[in-house]
């Protein structure tokens, strides 16, 4: 194990090409959103910016809302990617430009395409469970999917086996012969594992694949690293299985894909490849172009930040700089 901060990249030999170390613990950082949520962001981080097609995850909670509204964020765009959510506790009401207005309760998953562009807000119900905990992750779309048009899908049901001591719930993708029903545009994997004792398991991984593992609750000891909530477990391409010993009680979430090798452009709510396909699509949201009005939702809807007065440069899945 290794953490980033050590690995200053002037220690790499003059002009090797950067390889994928075996682990990296990366630690994750408070982000407040909305008035009432701060989130621990695990990706992007400054030199690990995605895991496969996963190029951000916001893992919330837990947080007592008992007395306060939960989630509360109004109407706002995205382009170029996908939103999973996916609660451990809680619920959340989306409702979207397509007319959508589906809640999710735990268990559960949300999947919106937003291809070229779609508007949608996340809310708490009035009467809500005492307790918010969850995950939103993004997944960058390739193209032509990201030009493409819009999508929203529920899925209360999904495939769930037990290893041993472990319950596992696939999200997405693929493993041991199961299939999610979920619907994504390159090779991804996304699965809960929750630990009903302590639980010593070998997971079967995809030599092609990148992975990155988190706690949301409890904790665990994987390839010499101690997870806990709040850090990202890096694991590079080359592993055909993965060691885990979880504590009791213990919830991680195993993300993985092939490495995507496009540069983004990742902005407010926008992932494009140029500045100025995000420049345009924060014109667009503006001005009342493109993202049409979410469903049941009479909000204000979220004002863009002003751009950047530099212009917005791509960066690769290990941070490079692009443009
Ligand atoms: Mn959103």
């Amino acid at each position: 194990m290794e953490r980033i901060e050590s690995l200053p990249a002037q220690t790499r030999p003059a002009g090797a090409a950067p390889t994928d170390p075996g682990s990296v613990l990366l630690p994750g950082h408070d982000v407040p959103l909305g008035r009432y949520t701060t989130v621990r962001r695990l990706l992007p981080q400054r030199q690990r910016r995605m895991v496969g097609a996963w190029c951000f995850v916001d893992h919330f909670g837990p947080d007592d809302v008992a007395d306060r509204p939960g989630m509360e964020v109004p109407p706002h765009p995205h382009t170029g990617l996908q939103t999973v959510t996916w609660l451990l506790d809680g619920e959340i009401v989306h409702r979207d430009s397509l007319g959508n207005v589906q809640p999710i309760r735990p268990g559960q998953l949300n999947v919106m395409t937003s291809g070229h562009g779609i508007a949608h807000s996340e809310r708490s119900p009035a009467a809500h469970p005492p307790v918010m905990h969850g995950v939103q992750l993004w997944v960058a779309l390739p193209d032509p999917v990201r030009a493409g048009a819009a999508d929203f899908a529920h899925h209360a049901e999904l495939p769930r086996w037990r290893d041993g001591e472990l319950d596992v719930t696939l999200l997405v993708g693929e493993l041991v012969g199961e299939a999610s029903p979920a619907v994504v545009h390159t090779p991804l994997l996304g699965a809960q594992l929750t630990a009903r004792g302590p639980a010593r398991v070998t997971l079967p991984l995809r030599p092609d694949f990148e992975y990155g593992l988190l706690a949301l609750s409890g904790a665990a000891e994987v390839d010499g690293s101690a997870l806990t909530p709040g850090g990202l477990l890096y694991l590079g391409v080359g592993r055909d299985r993965l060691e885990v010993a979880a504590d009791a009680d213990s919830r991680l979430m195993l993300l993985g894909g092939e490495p995507f090798d496009e540069p983004l452009v990742m902005w407010w709510n926008f992932v494009g490849r140029s500045h100025e396909e995000v420049a345009a699509a924060r014109a667009d949201w503006m001005a009342g172009r493109r993202f049409g009005t979410v469903a049941d939702d009479a909000a204000p809807p979220l004002a863009a930040p002003e751009m950047p007065t530099t212009r917005l440069k791509g960066r690769d899945r290990r941070g490079g700089l692009h443009g």
